[in-house]
């Protein structure tokens, strides 16, 4: 059912996300699970869609869409597989920097090489700077109108399959966090490898590597903003992404409510009556059903704040972790109700609750989140 509260112009994309993930995504997506291959296809049937990288501009050739209307499409992604839906926001991730703090030629010549169906990356974690971003060691060294990149980054998401990335250094370690900037930086600048792909629990289809800097060269003016902006931007580039990773595991919540409903109306009991018979079960299935309300709920708080221009900050983090959390305990409940065939590798469910561990810890832990918002309510 489309949700008839949205605009007709919200539930026109919600119907058009629908029936993408339906052809797009649910059919392939256990294979590549499995596998742990990568969907290059699915970037040009997004593209094709108008529903790739979301937040860019039309003036910059994306379809410039709404907050609301993105984690609309983004839940329906998350319905398919948060793999592909890792992928497919990952993309639009690397938009945001060049959206908060590009110049004008800076946004004409990075969005092309995204908007038509290449992809970017975003690259801010190292081995020794995850929540703490402010540990970054990779160093960005001015040299006439250049600077030189050196260090390593990890965890970079869609890594391999970058054509550009935005990558976050240090110009002045004397400075800690001030001295953090961040730079476009292109696929084929000479120095910059692939290194280690990472093996994963869940979101297997997404591809996740170390990204080896070393005397990359690019011009000054790749800088973007100011030098020491750099925390900056990563701070306002995850306000605007966190609670995208929300819709994801709203959407992925709302799959596992979804196969349980179905499996609880099927198998019989002991005496031949139906799961779903038993008021325990019932009641399992109302609560699942309100935690992933509440989620998407909050998650529209949180767009419909963006898209006044109010701060949303501690609302992002409250959306993310809520949702998120709701993905983890909804999909480990249905994997319990559905008892044996929940915990097979033939039921979805279990790769449910494999891919929903990632989202409490991506973009800033759920711990980190709560930091914020206790940060926000206590000072
Ligand atoms: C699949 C995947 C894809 C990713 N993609 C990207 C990407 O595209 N780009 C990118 O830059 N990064 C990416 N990351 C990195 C991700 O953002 C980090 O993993 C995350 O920020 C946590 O950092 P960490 O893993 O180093 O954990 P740590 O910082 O080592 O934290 C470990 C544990 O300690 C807790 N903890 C840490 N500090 C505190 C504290 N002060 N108070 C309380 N608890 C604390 C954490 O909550 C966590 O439970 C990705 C990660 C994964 C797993």
């Amino acid at each position: 059912m489309l949700d008839k509260s949205l605009t007709p112009e919200q539930q026109e994309y919600q119907q058009l996300a629908r029936d993408f993930t339906a052809k797009h995504i649910i059919p392939v997506a256990s294979e590549y699970d499995r596998t742990g291959d990568f969907p290059e296809f699915i970037l040009k049937e997004v593209k094709e869609a108008g529903i790739n990288c979301m937040a860019v501009p039309k003036e910059y050739g994306g379809p410039g869409l709404s907050s609301l209307i993105q984690s609309i499409v983004v839940e329906e992604w998350g319905y398919g597989c948060a793999g592909f839906a890792t992928t497919l926001a990952g993309n639009g991730l690397s938009t945001y920097p060049v959206l908060i703090a590009g110049t004008d030629e800076q946004k004409k010549s990075f969005y092309p090489y995204i908007v038509n169906g290449g992809m970017g990356a975003f690259a801010l974690t190292e081995p020794g700077a995850g929540s703490d971003a402010g540990g970054v060691a990779t160093v960005a060294k001015r040299e006439g109108d250049e600077y030189v990149i050196n260090g390593t980054k990890c965890f970079c998401t869609t890594g391999s399959y970058a054509s550009v990335f935005i990558i976050f250094a240090s110009t002045d370690p004397s400075l800690g966090t001030k001295g953090i900037s961040a730079f476009i930086v292109e696929r084929e600048r000479e120095g910059l490898t692939i290194g280690a792909v990472e093996h994963k629990l869940g979101i297997r289809s997404s591809n996740t590597v170390e990204v080896l800097l070393k005397n990359v060269r690019v011009p000054a003016a790749h800088l973007l903003g100011q030098e020491g902006d750099g925390m900056k931007i990563a701070m306002k580039t995850l306000d605007m992404a966190r609670p995208i990773v929300g819709a994801i595991g709203v959407g992925l919540a709302r799959r596992a409510m979804d196969e349980c409903i179905k499996y609880v109306k099927e198998r019989l009991d002991i005496n031949g009556k139906p799961l779903a018979a038993h008021q325990n079960v019932q009641f399992r299935i109302a609560d699942m059903a309100i935690q992933v309300e509440a989620a998407r709920q909050l998650l529209r708080r949180c767009m419909s704040l963006k898209e006044a221009g109010l701060p949303y900050s501690k609302e992002s983090a409250m959306a993310k972790t809520f949702a998120t959390d709701t993905a983890m305990k909804v999909s480990a409940e249905a994997v319990d109700l559905m008892g044996e065939f929940g915990y097979s590798l033939d039921s979805v469910v279990e790769k449910l609750m494999r891919d929903a561990k990632v989202m409490q810890i991506y973009e800033g832990t759920n711990q980190i989140q709560r930091m914020v918002i206790a940060g926000q309510l206590l000072r």
